[in-house]
Formats: C-alpha cells, sequence, structure tokens
C-alpha cells in the first residue's frame, strides 16, 4: 500500500486536502472510535452519538465510492496509537498523511506514534477554514492587542463577503445596533421549528451503543435528531436561511423559557464535523441578503460569526496553545457546582440552560456566556473545570473552538487575549434579556437578603474582589463607578452572603 489516509472524527470532508491524490488502488483511509476520546473529559451522551453517527456515516459514504475504509469500532483500541499500529501491520503503508488535527495534543499524539512505526507522516492544511494558521500568525504578528472586529474586516476584505469593492456593503462593517433585541413581555409567538433529522438504522446502532458503553454518561438521547452527513447538513442550513436567517440578528441575545433553538441555526456541529462548507454557510446567507430574503443586519450579524468569529477563535487557540489551556488570570479555585452535571437548581435561568444542554447537547450563544459561563466566572470556579464541562456536553464542543471561547471570552482566564473586558453583569442583564425572572423566585434587583439574585449578588462579589485589577480598564470605568456607591455595610454584606453561596455550592455532592 502506498499511502494510508487518517481521518478523525471532526475530519468528515470527502473534499478535503487528506484527498488530495487519493488512488483507490493504492491507498486506504483509516478511522478510529476511541472511548477514551470520549472519557478524557465526561462526555455527554448527544456529544458522543452525534460523532460516532457522522463517523460510521462517512465510513459507508466512502465504501461507497469503492474506496477501502480501515475503520476501528468502538472498543477494538485502548488509544489511536495502538489501532494506528495494528492497521499499520495489516496493511503495511509506506506513508501517512493527515489534514491538521483541531486539538493540539491530538496532533502531537499522531506525530509521536508516526515516530516508532518508521513511517513518514505528511500533516496538511486544514482548508475547510478561510484563514490557514499561517495568515492568522501574520494577521497578529507585531500587534499589541488582537480583536475579533479588526480580523473580521480584514477577513472581509480578503474573501470579498458582503463588500463592494473596498468597502463594506450598506457603509458598515457592523450592524450590530440593529440587533440585540429581546422578545418583550408578549414573548416570541410562533417559532419556526428547525428541520429534524429522524435518526436512521445506523444512527439508531450508534444510539444503543452509546446507551450501552457510556450510560453513566451525563445527558440523554431521546431527543437526538442532529444531522450526521453532508446532505442533511445542506438540508438543514437551507432550512435556516429560508425560515430563521431574517431574524437571527434582532433576536441573537435573546432567552426565553423552554425554547432552545430560537432563531439560532444549529449549523455549529455539522460544520466543526466538516460535513457542511463554511464558504457554503456564508454564501448562502450572503445570497438570501442579496435577493431580498434577510435585512442586511442579519446576514451581516450571521456571517460575522462564522467569518469573523469562528476563525478568530480558532487562530487564538493555534497561537496561544499549549500553555493556553493552563492560563488562570483571575486566580479561580472553586469547584464546579455539582448541578451542571444534572441541572438539578432551584434558579430558573440556569435550570433552563442546563436541562436543554444535557437533553440535546445545545444551548445558544447567550446562554452559553450570559448564564452558566457568566455564573462559573463570577462564582469563581476554576477555568480549568470549566473548560473540562464545556468540553463534555455540547454536540458541537472541539477544543480549538470551545477552549478560546470558554477559557477567554467567558471566563477572562486568558487576562485579556480574547476579550477587552470581562463579560460581567448582573441578575438585571438576564431580565431584560429574557423571562426566566418571572418564573424565580429570586429578585434580580436584590443583591442581599432571602430573595437575592445569586447573579446580583455574586456580580457585586466580583467586582470587589477584582477591583484592584480591574481598575486600569477603561471600559470596566462605568461598572466601577456603580460599585464606588456601595457603602461599606452593604460592601460587607454583599461579601458575606456570596460567601455563604460559594461555601454551599462546593459541598454539594459532585
Ligand atoms: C463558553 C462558550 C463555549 C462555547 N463552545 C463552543 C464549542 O465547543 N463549539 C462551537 O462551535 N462553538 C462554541 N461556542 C460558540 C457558540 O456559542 C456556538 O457556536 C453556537 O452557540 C452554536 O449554535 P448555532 O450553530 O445555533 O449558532 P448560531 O448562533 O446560529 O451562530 C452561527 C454559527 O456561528 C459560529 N459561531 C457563533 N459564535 C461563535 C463563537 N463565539 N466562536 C466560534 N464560532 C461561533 C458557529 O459556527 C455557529 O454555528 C461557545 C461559546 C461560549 C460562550
Amino acid at each position: 500500500m502506498r499511502r494510508l489516509i487518517l481521518v478523525l472524527g471532526d475530519q468528515l470532508d470527502a473534499r478535503s486536502a487528506a484527498f488530495d491524490g487519493f488512488d483507490p488502488a493504492q491507498d486506504a483511509v483509516w478511522m478510529a472510535e476511541i472511548a477514551e476520546e470520549s472519557t478524557k473529559v465526561w462526555s455527554s451522551k448527544p456529544r458522543i452519538a452525534v460523532f460516532l453517527a457522522a463517523m460510521r456515516h462517512f465510513r459507508e459514504a466512502l465504501r461507497e465510492r469503492g474506496w477501502q475504509v480501515d475503520y476501528h469500532e468502538l472498543g477494538t483500541h485502548p488509544n489511536f496509537t495502538a489501532a494506528l499500529a495494528a492497521s499499520v501491520q495489516a496493511l503495511q503503508p509506506r506513508e501517512l498523511v493527515m489534514v491538521e488535527a483541531g486539538e493540539w495534543a491530538i496532533q502531537r499524539a499522531f506525530e509521536d506514534a508516526a515516530i516508532p512505526l518508521g513511517l513518514p507522516l505528511e500533516v496538511r492544511e486544514d482548508r475547510h477554514f478561510f484563514c490557514s494558521r499561517a495568515n492568522f500568525a501574520r494577521h497578529a504578528s507585531g500587534r499589541k492587542q488582537l480583536r475579533m472586529e479588526f480580523f473580521y474586516r480584514d477577513m472581509r476584505r480578503r474573501t470579498g463577503v458582503l463588500m463592494e469593492g473596498d468597502q463594506p456593503v450598506g457603509g458598515q462593517w457592523n450592524y450590530d445596533a440593529d440587533n440585540r433585541e429581546s422578545f418583550g413581555r408578549h414573548g416570541p409567538g410562533l417559532l419556526p421549528a428547525p428541520r429534524r433529522f429522524e435518526p436512521d438504522a445506523l444512527t439508531r446502532g450508534v444510539l444503543a451503543d452509546v446507551k450501552r458503553r457510556f450510560h453513566d454518561h451525563p445527558g440523554d438521547l431521546a431527543a437526538f435528531d442532529w444531522p450526521v452527513t453532508a446532505p442533511q447538513a445542506r438540508e438543514a442550513l437551507e432550512d435556516f436561511i429560508a425560515h430563521r436567517l431574517a431574524d437571527f440578528g434582532r433576536y441573537q441575545d435573546a432567552l426565553w423559557e423552554g425554547e432552545p433553538w430560537l432563531y439560532h441555526s444549529r449549523l455549529s456541529a455539522a460544520m466543526n464535523l466538516k460535513l457542511l462548507d463554511p464558504r457554503e454557510v456564508v454564501a448562502a446567507a450572503e445570497q438570501a441578503w442579496r435577493e431580498g430574503r434577510a435585512p442586511l443586519a442579519a446576514a451581516e450579524g450571521f456571517i460575522r460569526q462564522i467569518l469573523g468569529w469562528r476563525e478568530y477563535v480558532r487562530g487564538i487557540y493555534w497561537r496561544f496553545m499549549p500553555e493556553y489551556v493552563e492560563r488562570n488570570a483571575l486566580a479561580a479555585t472553586a469547584p464546579l457546582p455539582a448541578f451542571y452535571w444534572t441541572g438539578d437548581t432551584e434558579w430558573a435561568c440556569l435550570r433552563d440552560a442546563l436541562g436543554q444542554t444535557l437533553r440535546l447537547g445545545y444551548a445558544h450563544h447567550i446562554q452559553r456566556l450570559m448564564v452558566t459561563g457568566l455564573f462559573g466566572l463570577l462564582l469563581g470556579v476554576d477555568p480549568r473545570r470549566m473548560h473540562e464541562w464545556y468540553l463534555a456536553v455540547y454536540v458541537d464542543a472541539v477544543e480549538w473552538v470551545e477552549l478560546p471561547n470558554t477559557l477567554g471570552m467567558s471566563q477572562y482566564a486568558d487576562g485579556g487575549v480574547m476579550a477587552s473586558k470581562p463579560y460581567v453583569a448582573s441578575g438585571k442583564y438576564l431580565q431584560r434579556m429574557g423571562n426566566h425572572c418571572a418564573q424565580c423566585r429570586c429578585d434580580p434587583g436584590q443583591s442581599t437578603g432571602p430573595r437575592a439574585c445569586p447573579f446580583t449578588t455574586l456580580y457585586w462579589d466580583f467586582l470587589l474582589r477584582h477591583e484592584p485589577a480591574l481598575r486600569g480598564n477603561p471600559r470596566m470605568t462605568m461598572q466601577l463607578r456603580n460599585l464606588s456607591r456601595l457603602d461599606t455595610d452593604k460592601r460587607a454584606a454583599i461579601r458575606g452572603q456570596a460567601d455563604l453561596l460559594r461555601d454551599r455550592l462546593a459541598s454539594s455532592p459532585p
């Protein structure tokens, strides 16, 4: 055999660089399901199932082309190294080829595994992304500070997306001033239900395997309906563009009890597994605007998430790993509250976000950033524990995208690489953006006393604890000015209540 092409669970793209020059007469594909990948963080059942179902469907699609796929199902080998060694011994390839992995440690593991096998390993650039790692490094070099907005403008110029010559269409780069509404008192009304993908026989087999092998893992599979093939992913994209894009921007930051999807696309897992090309997604959104099917603010807001944020966080990951994962700029050490794994809490917004996370493997961005993430940040949870939780529970969780979002954007543990200030807010933000406070026994206006909202208590406590470090940050001026209005007694009461809360949550059983 000439080449063995290594394909990882998040590289399921038959047009990827790994297959350049593939010759079925002398090459084969290698894929492996490794249980350790689901246990190194305590992965939720929906997350494991999405990966395995998509991998098995991809295997079948390649075999239908007549390609040889050496596929190791769950339980055959303890790790990638052993699975690869077995294949090399059986197939005797002369070289190994792969595309850059989505996780630093996995890339290292393959490079290390190739050495004792005595085989060259060719690592090819991942063409899935608009911005290569080298191009991001060029963008970053010489800059004192990296900011998404400047990177995004560069990407718009480089790709010509939403551009007229060298100017942004409509004259502005960013239309967020038109976005970010809440649903108001009457709620979202009738929401367009996203396209569901009923599990086929192959997926049902995966669900049964996951239930059997990972029965004690968090989450459940009853509602599993994710796209797990490239054609399904394309259908999911079409469904989003036709029914939800037009209101995406407007309600991007809104929350509503019992409504997990709102106007979000649900495309992150399909894109991260490479079932869906982000160029196709961006082009479809731009076309919808050009044809008058979506306002510019919605199309631009959506495109920014993909052409901007998604590419930017990948750049940050590869630029700062492996030390990035160790960062803990705010010296946070509290344990993760046990209810993150069960959803069993009296606080309505957390209960809703955690419940759907475990049930569906999904929460939208504002739930991740301003509910579960914010609570962890304010409480002072060790960012490593937060990272492990986010990597475990979401169907779209792959380290290159999860880690900078969690450690950087959400927990400010990177000291300001990702975000120019910690995203902190009191319960009043949550009250403004959704309806959970109306169903909660806590009052977001109160920071102390029996009805105090924990977000509000912990918000002021956070500012008190970190005031000296935050004082030099001009973007924190207003929040610190409000803090300065609290008298000594109020400060002491807030700190006392926050300490009690922290003790209570730390001592609840894991
Ligand atoms: C703490 C935290 C952890 C996160 N972990 C992940 C993760 O593991 N995997 C993941 O794909 N996203 C992650 N995100 C980003 C974002 O929340 C999800 O991409 C989004 O919620 C997925 O749902 P959707 O497809 O409906 O997205 P939409 O709201 O419809 O957005 C469209 C697309 O934009 C991209 N996108 C949006 N925001 C971001 C962002 N901040 N970073 C990167 N891409 C973005 C996604 O590909 C998404 O599919 C995280 C955010 C936070 C705050």
